[in-house]
């Protein structure tokens, strides 16, 4: 697509971007999948921290070339390197989730201790929210926060599943209720909470369908005691510090599910352009144009609205009122990024569905995980419906 709502900067940010994970994430993206290869996962972030790009969210600590670095360009970071393998994306994007909430909410001395690392790409983060009773809905919260005035600690107890980079990270921002005699958005707070302190452990790292090469499992905290300092923003205000990651992720979602969504698409071009059927190229058949002209309109779609939304934020747009946009981009995005796997897989016929034959089979699995993650579709359509009609409240 022309891209629309880009500036000249942007555009060369773009190719810069492009040529760079070329070159650092490409030859590793097979290893990645196949071997679940964490070195080169670990490899490759470097040399992003290094070069300057984990900061691309964060302009007052930025120091590269582009006048107003921002989530769009963090979204093409995503993008980009969704499109040569979506695990690996996950694993920066769950660094930049974590770095999020230490850079606006973390205590200096702690901001530098594990902000900094994120960003020089030497240290890994993980967000803690979901457990086996919260996942859409965070009202039935289990983990348990309270200080110790004596010892002057914080301590953590509670059971978190579903967490990305889990046994890899080097620091945790966990959530857990404070005050239980309040509803939970008043009475839970965020702590984050250095790997290696006693109490943490990885009862189960998941075996999933598809986003191979990302550590994503269980993490227990059981009388797991940080500084008093370790704090994020306020006791009991931990919900709105996870609200405030909220438009952010499902931005960067939105390029993840892009990336994704255009890796399968230029296989079915490719193949429906090469392979002869019936006498003619495959791609002359009415029925493949249908699919080929469906996938087109859908990502040029997921490709404005993302980048709408990304504007938006980089605008100063945030909180409610950026709520519809960036649910819309998140939605049609990884939706986009399974109907396109989908239709891929039919395109390529036999090939699709074979190792053998290249990506599409694995771009099939990988996408199957973006429309649950960070928010599901059905709680995006929640979202968009809220801010369509602000008189009715939505019945979860
Ligand atoms: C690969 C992967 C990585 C993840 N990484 C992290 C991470 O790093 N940190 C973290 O905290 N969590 C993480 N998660 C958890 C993820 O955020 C949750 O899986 C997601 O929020 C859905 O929660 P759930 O799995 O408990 O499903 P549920 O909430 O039980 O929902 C099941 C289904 O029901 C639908 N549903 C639920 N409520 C309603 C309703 N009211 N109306 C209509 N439909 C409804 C949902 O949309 C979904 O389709 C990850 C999950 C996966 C799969």
């Amino acid at each position: 697509m022309q891209d629309f709502f880009m500036s000249n900067e942007d555009r060369v940010f773009r190719s810069e971007i492009r040529d760079f994970l070329q070159r650092e994430l490409a030859p590793h993206a097979e290893a990645i999948e196949r071997d679940e290869d964490w070195e080169a996962v670990k490899r490759v972030v470097r040399a992003l921290g290094q070069a300057g790009y984990m900061r691309l969210m964060f302009p007052d600590l930025y120091q590269g070339s582009l006048p107003k670095p921002g989530l769009t360009h963090a979204t093409m970071l995503s993008e980009e390197a969704a499109y040569l393998n979506y695990a690996f994306e996950t694993t920066i994007a769950t660094a930049l989730s974590c770095a999020f909430p230490l850079h606006a909410y973390a205590q200096p001395e702690v901001r530098e201790r594990f902000l900094t690392p994120i960003l020089d790409g030497t240290a890994i983060g993980s967000i803690c929210m979901t457990e086996p009773n919260v996942g859409s809905d965070s009202a039935g919260m289990e983990t348990r926060v309270r200080f110790d005035s004596t010892t002057r600690e914080w301590v953590i107890d509670g059971f978190k599943r579903y967490i990305s980079n889990a046994t890899k990270s080097d620091v945790y921002i966990v959530w857990g209720i404070t005050d239980p005699d309040v509803a939970p958005q008043k009475g839970m707070t965020a702590i984050a909470v250095p790997a290696g302190t006693p109490g943490i452990s990885f009862p189960r790292t998941y075996d999933f369908m598809g986003r191979r090469g990302c550590a994503v499992g269980e993490v227990t905290f059981d009388n797991v005691r940080v500084p008093e300092d370790h704090l994020l923003g306020e006791e009991n205000k931990g919900f709105r510090i996870m609200l405030g990651a909220f438009n952010f992720e499902r931005v960067i979602l939105g390029g993840s599910g892009l990336g994704v969504a255009r890796s399968a698409f230029d296989i079915a071009k490719a193949h429906a352009q090469e392979r002869d059927s019936f006498g003619q190229k495959l791609g002359q058949k009415q029925l493949i144009w249908d699919m080929i002209a469906q996938m087109s309109w859908r990502i040029d779609a997921a490709e404005l609205l993302t980048y709408r939304a990304a504007k938006m934020y980089d605008a100063g747009h945030d909180g409610k009122e950026l709520m519809r946009e960036a649910a819309q981009a998140k939605l049609v995005s990884t939706e986009t990024a399974v109907f396109c796997s989908d239709r891929t897989v039919q395109v390529l016929g036999g090939d699709g569905v074979t190792r053998q034959f290249g990506r599409a089979e694995q771009i099939y699995r990988d996408a199957r995980a973006l429309p649950i993650v960070g928010g599901s579709s059905e709680m995006a359509k929640y979202l968009i419906a809220a801010r369509e009609m602000p008189a009715i409240k939505p019945n979860l």
